[in-house]
C-alpha cells in the first residue's frame, strides 16, 4: 500500500455503521468486519477520473437525442414547414439516424470502460453482460428491419408474428439491461456514501424504477411511442450523470 495513504477508514462499513476515522485493522462494532483498507479499491484518482469522463460520454448523447422529438414537434406543429417540402422530415430522420447510433455506441463504450477491475468482478461482469444485452436488443431490431426490407415482396403472415415478438422483447431486453446497469452504477454512490446533491441522490433511483413505466409506455401506441423514448433517454442521462457527480465528490475528498 502507498505510504502516503492514511491508515484511517474514509468510509462507513458495508453494514452502514460509520467507521470513518477508525484505524485499519480495527473491527466494526456493528457487524464484526475487520477494516482491511482505508477506502474502496476504486477510490483512486485514475478510477474516479475515468468514471467522471465516461459519465459525460454517456449522458451528453442521451440529452442530444432529445433533438429528435424536438424536431418532430416543430415538424407537426408546422414550424418547420417553411423549410419547404420534405426538408423538415429529412432533418428529423437524419437527426435520428445520427443521434440514435451515437447514443447506443457512446453508452456501450462508457459502460465497458466504467467496468474496471477496481469495481470488483461481480460489477464488471454485470455491467458487461448488460452492455452486450443492450447491443443485442438494438441489433435484433436492425436485423429484423433489414430482413424485412430484403423480403418485402415475399413477406408472409409469419413475419408479422416476429414483429410482435421483437416489439415486446427488444425493448424489454434493452430497458432491462439499462435497469441493471443503473443499479450497479447506483451502488457506487451507496458504497462511497458520497454526499452528492439532493438531485443526484434522489433522482437516479426514482428514474431507474421509472424504467418499468417506460417499458409499459412503449406498449401504448402513438402517445407512448413518442413519450417513452424521451423518458427513457432522460432516465439514462440522470443515471449516468450521478456517476460523474459521485466521482467528483470522491475526487475532492482524495487524500
Ligand atoms: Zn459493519
Amino acid at each position: 500500500m502507498n505510504e502516503s495513504m492514511p491508515v484511517h477508514r474514509l468510509f462507513p462499513c458495508r453494514c452502514g455503521y460509520d467507521l470513518r476515522g477508525r484505524a485499519v485493522g480495527e473491527t466494526c462494532p456493528e457487524c464484526g468486519w475487520v477494516i482491511d483498507a482505508p477506502g474502496l479499491s476504486w477510490w483512486t484518482a485514475d478510477c474516479l477520473h475515468r468514471l467522471a469522463r465516461m459519465s459525460r460520454l454517456a449522458w451528453i448523447p442521451c440529452l442530444l437525442l432529445l433533438a429528435v422529438p424536438a424536431l418532430f414537434v416543430l415538424l407537426v406543429t408546422g414550424s418547420l414547414l417553411s423549410v419547404g417540402g420534405d426538408g423538415g422530415w429529412i432533418a428529423t430522420i437524419v437527426a435520428f439516424l445520427i443521434l440514435m447510433p451515437l447514443q447506443i455506441v457512446t453508452q456501450a463504450v462508457a459502460v465497458w470502460r466504467m467496468a474496471m477491475p477496481e469495481l470488483g468482478p461481480a460489477r464488471v461482469r454485470t455491467l458487461r453482460v448488460a452492455m452486450v444485452a443492450r447491443i443485442a436488443a438494438f441489433a435484433m431490431v436492425v436485423a429484423l428491419l433489414a430482413v424485412d426490407a430484403l423480403l418485402a415482396s415475399t413477406r408472409s403472415g409469419a413475419f408479422d408474428g416476429m414483429y410482435v415478438a421483437a416489439y415486446l422483447l427488444a425493448p424489454l431486453l434493452a430497458i432491462g439491461s439499462d435497469f441493471v446497469t443503473l443499479g450497479v452504477l447506483g451502488s457506487l454512490r451507496r458504497e462511497s456514501s458520497a454526499l452528492v446533491s439532493g438531485w443526484h441522490a434522489v433522482m437516479p433511483p426514482l428514474a431507474r424504477w421509472g424504467l418499468i413505466g417506460v417499458y409499459l409506455l412503449i406498449l401504448v401506441p402513438f402517445l407512448g411511442w413518442f413519450f417513452a423514448p424521451i423518458a427513457w433517454t432522460v432516465t439514462m442521462a440522470i443515471g449516468f450523470a450521478q456517476v460523474g457527480a459521485v466521482a467528483e465528490v470522491c475526487r475532492r475528498q482524495l487524500p
